[in-house]
């Protein structure tokens, strides 16, 4: 098997050499700066708390597995976990319907849990002071990693199964040859390897600049403090470290709390961010490492903590008898959007970071880059930590420094789904952005984008609206960062035209003699076709999981434009475009290039998109002229602009791509020549349901590796006829109707209670599947939401949906709702 350095030995690096090991990986090293029996990192002064719940499914299924291994990590009979249970409580409204939502993750990915009420938190946890709490979130198998314990039992059972591991020694530098890593430097020289996983920890970035990799993440400090022992806890908790009550949390006042014997353990993020400068933090002799010092650990600023201390003597009285004995200001990572960092260096092969992870999702995050190494996929899929997620402006320092410091402060606040940050904003805008904010646009925020989700100035079209397609009522929670607005953008863009901002959405331009080869390789479909052709096609790995969706123009013999997901597919493609000219011919060269930037996209949807398009431009734009999955070089207004016969609201029109500088001509050229169709700006909101309607997957929601075409209704990309493609093994044989589960369409009974997504939904009373994706129908006049379930749910079925503590009846429906002859799109 590979030679493989793991470069930290905390509980990350060594879970990954037992998870190796494990798949029979023998050939592994682990290094740390540190000495092995307490390196110095986070892990050696880690609480442990582990509570499961998670918005993201592969974190929640991360942490269960971390709880499951360390569970059976055993020695002397006492095992690496304390399932003491968790308990989350709530002084406020608003987190008790939090708790409610929260319960509703738990219940999607299959983690037990129960709403309590003021005496039952009581009556569970008696140290509590009931007069202020409303409730609280109880999670019986949530409870304490003994992490530092467990980082030695897995050096010790890993160490007898052959790896290796170097102490006291720090990794100076990555050695590498031909865009490939051959070993990691040291004092005491290189260590050949062929493939070095940083897990570095909030080191990270450190390592990762050996490399020039960016690794975006914030070491930040966070208080920790050990009080003296309560009296009301004596000869309760037999072990020093011994615990007996759930762990706890006080979101409310950024607080959370264990036992340790008869002290407790109180961690807050109440206080200002402390940002650590890495070259500030000074060095440390391994020798000189000890519980009390360690670089992790910075001296405690008690001043900080004062605040919290009142906090915590009001929800928990019997804390009054104690005091602060020993605190620090303990450093661990952020990131810009609080999710852990995993992947492949896209410049350097053989490079992989595990990163920004916390106890709770080790040993989870551990199995799945070896499987990713060793398998070449993780069964739970990785996106949301997934290093490529991000774009370059999020990558700068400023940018990283600016949002981990942000997601510290929020790291306890109830956010909804939808909530922008408010700084850093601007970041990017399309061409189209001066029209739009003269148009009264409300802007959100993605991948650094202002995009519009509505615009004030479509207001005074509700008074003509029809009364059929008014909306009912939102509920406090789904009516948040929404407006009534969406329903006449909805319906303008069903009986007269709309102009959609596309520019967001990621463009890749592959060209060069090797370009069909490469793209015919990587996706479902077969794209030797004619100039011209454009196809919707599927990105697989090797188990046949989705990895992505794109279109594919082929804009000439050698030129391809790709409307891709996100930064994600751009790694993809470029390392794989390296790949093929590295090993190649000269005819297999091809090159990859984000074009997004330079580029920028207009979406002119609805029934009198072509009477518009007619009066600006002399080009075709007939059914003969510009068939549906067509592209061709028109001239609108002056401007010359590749126009696409797509629309993912289901309408007859266009995405019409231009360079930037020429986007605001291009919009101002419809916009004027619309007028007397009524043409309208419309913003994400009315996209998002309409697309819905219309049956469109959105992937990372609807569908990711963890699922196949065929579940995902997508079995119509896959051109199995088709010689070869990554993922075509191990689809044979597999169908739609085979499936165990399938992506379904739910219609909600009552016309008209909102979902938002992740919910859970029941069948016969048990949990089966979530909600995927979740919009209103304004054109089919109900709420919509997807949601993958077991097969035996059929067409007609009535489910419940779980939002808040309630269910929702909902009726399994045959999908699209919208359009199924296709006749409006091919118009
Ligand atoms: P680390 O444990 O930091 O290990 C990284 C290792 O890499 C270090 O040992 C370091 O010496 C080594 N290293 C770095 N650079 C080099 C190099 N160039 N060469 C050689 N070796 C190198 N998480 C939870 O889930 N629950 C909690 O309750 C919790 N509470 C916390 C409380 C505090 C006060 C703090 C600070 C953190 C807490 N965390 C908690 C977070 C958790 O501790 C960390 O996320 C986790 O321990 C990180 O593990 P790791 O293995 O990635 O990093």
């Amino acid at each position: 098997t590979p030679r493989i350095v793991i470069i930290g030995a905390g509980i990350v690096g060594t879970n990954l050499a037992d998870e190796l090991v494990t798949r029979g990986w023998n050939n592994i090293t682990v290094l740390d700066q540190g000495p092995l029996n307490m390196p110095g990192g986070s892990t050696s002064h880690a609480p442990g708390l582990v509570f499961q719940t998670n918005p993201s499914k592969s974190m929640a299924l991360f942490a269960k597995y971390t709880v499951e291994k360390l569970l059976s990590l055993t020695e002397d009979g006492q095992s690496c976990f304390n399932q003491v249970g968790g308990l989350e409580v709530a002084t406020t409204e608003t987190r008790l319907a939090d708790l409610k939502r929260k319960l509703g993750y738990a219940q999607s990915w299959g983690i037990d849990g129960k709403i309590l009420s003021r005496e039952e938190c009581k009556a569970l946890y008696p140290l509590i002071n009931e007069e202020d709490i409303l409730g609280g979130l109880h999670v019986p198998t949530d409870g304490l990693a003994l992490a530092a314990r467990a980082v030695q039992l897995l050096i010790k059972r890993t160490e007898a199964a052959g790896v290796k591991y170097i102490g006291n020694t720090e990794v100076t530098g990555i050695e590498q040859s031909n865009r490939r890593v051959t070993g990691v430097e040291t004092a005491d020289g290189v260590i050949p390897a062929d493939i070095v996983v940083s897990c570095a920890g909030f080191w990270g970035a450190k390592v990762g600049e050996l490399i020039g990799m960016s690794v975006p993440l914030l070491p930040l400090a966070h208080q920790y403090v050990k009080t003296t022992p309560v009296p009301a806890q004596k000869g309760k908790n037999e072990l020093p470290n011994g615990a007996q009550l759930p762990i706890l949390r006080h979101q409310d006042q950024d607080l959370y709390y264990r036992e340790h014997g008869e002290r407790y353990g109180i961690g807050s993020y109440a206080h200002r961010p402390m940002p650590v400068d890495l070259d500030e933090l000074g060095s440390y002799e391994p020798s000189s490492i000890s519980e009390h010092n360690m670089p992790s650990r910075l001296d405690f600023t008690l001043e900080d903590f004062l605040p919290a201390w009142e906090a915590t003597k009001q929800i928990l009285p019997a804390l009054r008898e104690s005091e602060i004995e020993d605190g620090f200001n303990g450093i661990f990572s952020f990131t810009p959007d609080g999710g852990s960092l995993v992947g492949e260096s896209k410049e350097v092969d053989g490079f992989f970071v595990a990163e920004a992870v916390w106890v709770t999702h080790s040993a989870g995050i551990a199995r799945a880059v070896a499987e990713l190494l060793v398998d070449g996929k993780s069964k739970i899929d990785l996106g949301d930590c997934d290093i490529h997620r991000f774009e370059e402006v999020q990558l700068t320092p400023e940018y990283v420094s600016e949002t981990s410091q942000q997601n510290f402060v929020e790291i306890y606040d109830v956010l909804h789904p939808l909530q922008p940050k408010l700084s850093p904003r601007n970041l990017r805008v399309s061409p189209f952005h001066a029209r739009h904010k003269q148009l009264g646009g409300y802007f959100l925020e993605g991948a650094g984008w202002e995009r519009p989700y509505w615009f004030e100035a479509n207001a005074e079209l509700l008074k003509e609206m029809p009364d059929e397609w008014q909306p009912p009522a939102r509920d406090a929670w789904s009516g948040m960062f929404s407006s009534p607005i969406a329903a006449a953008e909805a319906w303008k863009t069903r009986t007269a035209v709309a102009m959609y901002d596309m520019t967001p959405l990621k463009r890749l331009e592959v060209s060069g003699p090797g370009a069909l080869k490469l793209l015919q390789e990587l996706t479902t479909g077969d794209l030797a076709k004619k100039p011209g052709a454009v196809t919707y096609t599927l990105l697989l790995d090797e188990a046949g999981g989705i990895r992505s969706d794109i279109t594919v123009a082929r804009l000439s013999e050698d030129t391809f434009q790709l409307g891709a997901n996100g930064n994600i597919d751009t790694a993809y493609f470029e390392r794989a475009a390296r790949h093929q000219t590295e090993n190649g011919s000269a005819g297999d060269w091809v090159q990859v290039r984000d074009t997004t930037g330079g580029t920028c996209c207009i979406g002119l949807w609805g029934p009198l998109a072509r009477d518009l398009i007619s009066t600006v431009s002399n080009d075709d734009f007939s059914n003969d002229g510009l068939k549906y999955f067509r592209a061709k070089k028109v001239t609108i207004g002056g401007v010359t602009v590749t126009a696409m016969r797509l629309s993912y609201v289901g309408e007859l029109g266009w995405e019409l791509y231009t360079s930037a500088d020429n986007g605001q001509r291009l919009w101002d050229a419809l916009w004027k020549a619309g007028q007397p169709f009524g043409v309208i700006a419309a913003g994400r909101a009315a996209f998002s349901s309409l697309r819905l309607e219309k049956g469109y997957r959105s992937w990372g929601s609807d569908m990711t590796t963890e699922h196949d075409p065929y579940e995902a209704g997508l079995g119509f990309a896959v051109k199995m006829a088709k010689e070869n493609f990554i993922g075509k093994a191990a689809l044979e044989g597999r169908t739609e109707e085979g499936s165990a589960r399938r992506l379904r369409c739910l219609t909600v009974d009552d016309g008209r209670s909102l979902v938002l997504g992740k919910e859970p939904v029941f069948y016969k009373d048990q949990a089966v599947g979530y909600v995927t994706s979740a919009a209103y129908g304004y054109s089919v006049r109900k709420p919509i939401a997807y949601a993958y379930l077991p097969a035996a749910v059929s067409l007609g079925d009535s489910v419940e949906i779980e939002y808040f503590g309630r269910r929702i009846q909902a009726t399994v429906t045959e999908d699209p709702l919208y359009d199924p002859t296709m006749s409006r799109l091919r118009g």
